[in-house]
């Protein structure tokens, strides 16, 4: 039946990916001289689509529970505005593309080596015998994605350069279904070039890997909803709550109270299950980083309001990281 939904979407898709194609972008092509460029701008436009129909997914789904139910009122939404732009430039399929542009020539020459060199891909829907059970295929690689997905998180808390890149995803203070894509743009072009490797390491299909990132983002977005959503605690312990991520988010504990933190998990908690970094406590705790809260409690440090500024002080940290002057995550001493 799933699969069945996913051909219907990925009909749609199509559909309007010709239709906007053909009606607006062709003749724009065409009147520019800028022909060459329209098989790769037809291609690009299945992803931008996708990202116009997971906003609005997103905004009708989320949006009224944020509106009836919401876990912190804040009365200037001022800082979610940068928020928005992050997910219209993460959505847009902007990240994709310079990931493409950028990474598509060292994608080349490593499968080329892999050729040379005999390295074989572990095509694993293959090993395990399940090619012609798509669900079950499905369902694997997104395990199998979101146990990286995992350890690509936990990197991105334990080393100190890196996590001047994930800050910027921290330092809001405003958590709302907005905040899934504010990221530093470096780090996500490093995180869709892991996933990228990866997925062609196992063998994912290119339309398994649309639906797969899709399926990914529309959680994570469910996650950082600010609204009381009743989770059962069986079903929390299967898919990753808001309340679990919020945890992560909450200063003292998320990421800097134990060794490493806590609530890593992307899409499952499995893994924080197993590995002993879970906490199911449900207290609502102020969200953001240590260093930026007033004196004496921070230092009211500043990470940037607007997306250019976020972007520019991650580098500026990452500099005074380099030059001995900062050391792990929040100190505030
Ligand atoms: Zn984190
Ligand atoms: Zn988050």
């Amino acid at each position: 039946m799933i699969h069945d939904i996913v051909t219907q979407l990925d009909n749609l898709v199509g559909a309007l990916q010709t239709q906007l194609f053909v009606g607006v972008i062709e003749p724009l092509f065409y009147h520019f001289g800028l022909m060459g460029y329209a098989d790769d701008l037809y291609d690009s436009l299945y992803w931008v689509i996708v990202g116009l129909l997971e906003i609005a997914a997103t905004y009708a789904l989320l949006r009224p529970l944020e509106a009836l139910r919401p876990l912190e009122v804040w009365s200037d939404r001022k800082a979610l505005r940068t928020d928005v732009l992050y997910t219209w430039i993460a959505k847009l399929g902007l990240i994709n593309l310079a990931v493409f542009l950028l990474l598509q020539p060292l994608f080349s020459h490593w499968q080329s080596l892999m050729v040379i060199y005999h390295v074989p891909n572990i095509d694993l829907s293959n090993r395990l015998g399940v090619t012609d059970k798509p669900l079950i295929s499905f369902a694997v690689y997104l395990v199998v994605l979101d146990f990286a997905g995992y350890w690509y998180h936990r990197w991105q808390h334990r080393f100190g350069v890196w996590w001047e890149l994930h800050a910027v995803h921290h330092s809001q203070q405003q958590v709302s279904m907005w905040a899934d894509d504010r990221n530093h743009f470096l780090d996500s072009v490093l995180l869709a070039a892991y996933f990228a490797v990866i997925s062609l390491f196992i063998g994912v299909e290119p339309n398994q890997y649309v639906v797969l990132i899709a399926v990914g983002n529309l959680l994570q977005s469910i996650q950082h909803v600010n609204a009381r959503l009743p989770y059962h605690w069986l079903l929390e312990r299967i898919i990753v709550s808001p309340a679990f991520h919020r945890r992560h988010h909450a200063i003292g504990y998320g990421h800097e109270g134990t060794r490493y933190g806590c609530n890593f998990g992307v899409l499952f908690p499995w893994w924080d299950m197993l590995l002993g970094t879970a906490s199911w406590d449900k207290t609502v705790e102020a969200t953001g980083i240590r260093d930026q809260l007033p004196v004496p409690q921070g230092t009211a440090r500043e990470y940037g309001q607007g997306l250019l500024a976020q972007q520019w002080y991650a580098f500026a940290r990452i500099g005074e990281r380099l030059a001995g002057r900062r050391r792990y995550t929040s100190d505030v001493s």
